[in-house]
């Protein structure tokens, strides 16, 4: 059994309404779905949601939201009418109109938008309806609670041949709408995936799935047909937008793989995330290459040269009592190296060095700014030796300096440090020699 997931772009109109359902029954196996909210149809489009969070902040202000409420009333009337839907919005739009007027929270607003998207979807598929504040939790403190949503909305699910469920919401222990963060339907989809025991989590986007580097900086990079949840997450913490940690956590504990896959675009396999590199053959030895600027590389030496951890061990609690997370950390006994965000760096900055001080060794602090991290992914790239020859090699044939380097501490990333000014001509480098 198959949770599809289909973006706000897929269902932007009625259009694409045919095309989801074309999706839908072309596999037997896809029985629950979660929509987004109508996304933008051409460039200059407005999504609905930004228009529901408008309506909110306009009746917050004083100010008429009449006219931003019609709009959005019409892209909902123009989808049922050009699917010849048999539905009623009109009460929903009534319930809703009152409940903004009365000051309802900007969740409340802003998950109407799915909500709405998941009655015309259900409709039109002849599919159940299962509001998803009946069945996804919030506690007291406004976190997700997974174990409780796990366990309700699994048993619902049970008994459902079929269902929608709207992406984005669910509710808090008063019965009161709470939303995710911005593209939250990522998460519900792996949250039904999860509760469902599904064998395969499809995103369906408006792309075919992941690309090994930015296109931004490589003009046509090809495109990633299989790679690990890991591997994702270490391109991911490099730069790489693809899809957020919290979204595939659901699924990627579960073992549930996820295929990101094309709605405009049906044929194409799209990319394939799992749990562990199970065809080895099918796993490109590099996965992709990702870069992240602003950062700098905060250098702790001790003057002294002898055999104790003492200092690594304080300058790395330092670190975490000043809330200074790093990028990487390549060190050694003697000096302990971070590579920062600079600005988060530049917060805590004082903080961080009095408690330095505290440790009462006698040590340098050094910091070098302006540096770009950049990321090599791949299982393949860390257990060759060569990798980092290759690197040098080629970087120097660009004259490009290479800051620092680090070969697979865990089993599948090399970081290259570069200058921040050189960070796009090292990646095209870098992708040109492994891709
Ligand atoms: N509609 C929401 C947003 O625009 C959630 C989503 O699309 O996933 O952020």
């Amino acid at each position: 059994m198959i949770v599809a997931k289909f973006g706000g772009s897929s269902l932007a109109d009625a259009a694409q309404f045919q095309k989801v359902r074309n999706i839908i029954f072309a596999d037997s196996r896809r029985t629950f779905i979660v929509p987004s909210a109508p996304g933008r149809r051409f460039d200059e489009d407005e999504k609905v949601t930004d228009l529901l969070y408008r309506c909110h902040t306009e009746q917050a202000e004083g100010k008429a939201f009449q006219k931003t409420f019609e709009e959005i009333r019409k892209r909902y009337d123009d989808i049922a009418n050009g699917l010849k839907l048999s539905i009623e919005l009109e009460l929903y739009f009534d319930e809703i109109y009152h409940k903004i007027a009365m000051g309802a929270s900007a969740d409340y607003c802003a998950s109407r938008g799915e909500f709405l998207n998941g009655l015309l979807l259900a409709n039109y598929l002849e599919f159940e309806f299962l509001d998803a504040s009946e069945v996804i939790f919030f506690d007291e403190q406004g976190i997700f609670d997974s174990e409780k949503t796990n366990d309700v909305l699994g048993k619902r699910l049970e008994k459902l041949e079929n269902a929608v469920i709207p992406g984005f919401y669910g509710s808090n222990p008063d019965g009161s709408i709470r939303a995710f963060s911005r593209g939250g339907s990522d998460i519900t989809g792996a949250i039904v995936a999860r509760a469902a025991k599904a064998e395969l989590y499809e995103n369906w986007t408006d792309v075919s799935g992941f690309l090994m580097a930015d296109p931004r900086i490589v003009t046509n990079p090809c495109q990633i047909s299989h790679i690990t949840y890991h591997e994702m997450h270490e391109l991911c913490s490099a730069g790489a937008t693809v899809l957020h940690e919290d979204c595939v956590f659901p699924v990627s504990r579960a073992g549930i793989p996820t295929n990101i896959r094309n709605t405009n675009l049906p044929e194409h396999p799209g990319t394939m995330i799992t749990c562990t590199a199970v065809k080895r053959g099918d796993f490109a030895i590099f996965a992709g290459v990702s870069g992240k600027k602003g950062l700098s590389l905060l250098l702790v030496e001790k003057a002294q040269t002898d055999r104790s951890w003492a200092f690594v061990q304080g300058v790395l609690q330092a670190a975490k009592k000043c809330g200074l997370t790093f990028q990487y950390l390549p060190s050694g006994i003697n000096c302990v190296c971070l590579l920062v965000e600079t600005k988060k760096y530049h917060r805590v900055q004082d903080f961080f060095a009095e408690e330095i001080k505290k440790l009462n060794i006698s040590h340098s602090l050094t910091i070098q700014p302006e540096i770009a991290g950049i990321v090599l992914v791949g299982y393949g790239i860390a257990h060759n030796r060569l990798t980092v020859n290759r690197i040098y090699e080629a970087l120097r044939r660009q004259n490009i300096g290479v800051v620092m380097i680090n070969q697979g501490s865990g089993e599948l990333s090399t970081w290259v440090g570069v200058a921040e000014n050189e960070m796009e001509a090292a990646i095209r480098v870098i992708y040109k020699e492994f891709a």
